[in-house]
């Protein structure tokens, strides 16, 4: 369902198929007040002044570090006439904040979001922020499309079976083109059809420096008739951000260091390489419009409008006078050994794989034991059913999962079991983040975002336990409901069998 277009500048543009979409991360930092506040404030006066930029998105608690709310900055933006995008990340509230913050987020008119599990909670008030993580962002979209429909929510909640009033979001999501393997590009993309399915009703993109990569996610969205507006991030850093960046300290982000020495080399001008930067930002918006993105997220630290101005009046410049072929090469950084979805040379061997040793003994088991015809369902089924009858029983039934499990797949007793979602390995202990439905976008060159270049991502290694059956084809992403914390510690299969567990709701 795609929302009603209103008087909102930024929702009447994108689904305006002649026109192009130009939005701006604005980044508050800690503090409600002071010089940056008032800076982000001009930017936002100066834009809506100017109107080329549609709206301004407004992230949340970027880099896992305590900021200002992103609505707090939103209603003052929203009171200066402009269109806000609001950020609405996952990682440092649980579901039932995520719902009161969609009623403030509606009670303010502010009904732009784009939803993202967020980059893993960092420094803060004397130490390391706890983690939440308790929905995903598939998950989210999915209480957002209820909220949409007026649909009951859980009755088990107060208020749950009162009808609330249709609450008529625009929700994003994001997606990342440039991850650099097999396995979490195949993942990204397997991902993303399930954001969509959850109802994601526009797409943007991580910001990247290959611009084959853009047109991998181009050509992915076209194979599997992806028709929401898509978006490509397009980031103007500064050297000192590009150097950080590079080093691989902002969760997800590929730089190229064919580009840091570019930059380097450029940091020796006169104006240390400000108007190259802005050109090369000009250049990637032309051709990414040319390509046929329906817009794009432009990002960039300590910019002031009159610097996006210039890039937005070089960028009309350059999509009438320019050779494209020439442009692409100018601003197309591949990192080396990226793995390329649409590959010639891939499509063409098509290699056969096949799950591991490990994978196919446990899947065994587990049909075996916990499908319906599987030759120890029925003794299995009616056992549990027996167990669950007396305290005690269950007392030594549970012990014996957990002695099991523990030593089998380092189980942390959750008692809402998706090991066979996740290749018999536990999201609960193999994921800093918990994530049960895919990975989230913060790994690099295959390895962990909260662990990098020492842990494998998860998600990586679920795939490389049960690869698809050929290279390039997706791996299975089901969409999972969000766990029911009341069964932690209890038996998940004794709440199988009884039904207790989330099978209830996806069978
Ligand atoms: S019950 Fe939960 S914690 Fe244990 S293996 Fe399954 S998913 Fe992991």
């Amino acid at each position: 369902m795609v929302p009603s277009q209103s008087t909102d500048i930024f929702r009447t543009s994108l689904f305006k198929a002649e026109e192009f979409t130009i939005t701006f991360e604005l980044v508050p930092g800690r503090g409600s007040g002071g010089k940056r506040l008032e800076g982000i404030l001009r930017f936002a006066e100066e834009a809506k002044k100017d109107g080329r930029i549609k709206a301004l998105s407004i992230t949340d608690n970027p880099g896992g570090h305590p900021a200002l709310a992103p609505t707090a900055l939103g209603l003052d933006i929203q009171s200066m006439g402009m269109a806000s995008l609001i950020h609405f990340s996952l990682k440092d509230k649980n579901r039932n904040m995520a719902e009161s913050q969609l009623f403030e987020c509606h009670r303010h008119g502010l009904l732009n979001l784009l939803v993202l599990g967020g980059d893993f909670p960092r420094y803060g008030f004397n130490g390391q922020a706890m983690p939440v993580f308790d929905l995903d962002s598939p998950q989210l979209l999915t209480l957002i499309h209820r909220l949409q429909q007026t649909l009951p929510l859980e009755k088990e909640a107060p208020g749950g079976i009162m009808p609330l009033p249709p609450m008529d979001f625009l929700a994003g999501c994001v997606v990342s083109p440039f991850k650099t393997t097999e396995a979490e590009q195949l993942f990204q993309y397997a991902k993303l059809l399930t954001k969509i399915s959850a109802g994601a009703h526009f797409v943007i993109s991580q910001l990247g420096f290959d611009m084959n990569k853009y047109q991998e996610l181009l050509s992915f969205c076209n194979k599997y008739a992806i028709t929401v507006p898509l978006i490509a991030s397009v980031f103007i850093p500064s050297i000192k951000v590009a150097e950080i960046m590079c080093r691989g300290q902002v969760p997800g982000v590929i730089f190229p260091e064919s580009l840091m020495r570019l930059m380097q080399k450029e940091s020796t001008n006169q104006d240390k390489g400000e108007e190259a930067r802005l050109l090369r930002g000009a250049r990637m918006v032309s051709l990414l419009k040319h390509m046929g993105y329906s817009g794009v997220h432009l990002g960039g630290n300590n910019l002031e409008f009159s610097k996006i101005a210039f890039l937005l009046d070089q960028t009309e410049q350059f999509t009438e006078t320019a050779n494209l072929q020439e442009m692409r090469q100018e601003v197309d950084f591949p990192s080396p050994s990226t793995w390329y979805l649409f590959s010639e040379s891939r499509q063409q061997t098509n290699t056969v794989q096949a799950p591991s040793a490990r994978f196919r003994v446990n899947r065994h088991i587990h049909d075996s034991v916990f499908k319906q015809g599987g030759f120890i369902f029925p003794l299995a089924r009616a056992v549990s059913l027996r167990a669950d009858q007396s305290r005690k029983a269950r007392s030594l039934y549970t012990f014996c999962e957990q002695l099991i499990k523990t030593l089998l797949f380092r189980c942390r007793m959750c008692g809402d079991c998706t090991l066979d979602q996740s290749s018999y390995l536990c999201p609960q202990s193999g994921c800093p983040k918990k994530m049960i439905n895919g990975p989230c976008g913060g790994s690099l060159h295959g390895f962990c975002e909260v662990y990098p270049k020492e842990r494998p991502c998860f998600w990586v290694k679920v795939y490389h336990s049960n690869p698809p059956s050929h290279t390039g084809e997706l791996p299975h992403c089901r969409l999972l409901p969000p766990k029911d914390w009341s069964l932690e510690g209890s038996s998940s299969w004794l709440n199988y069998f009884s039904g207790r567990d989330h099978n209830k709701l996806v069978k």
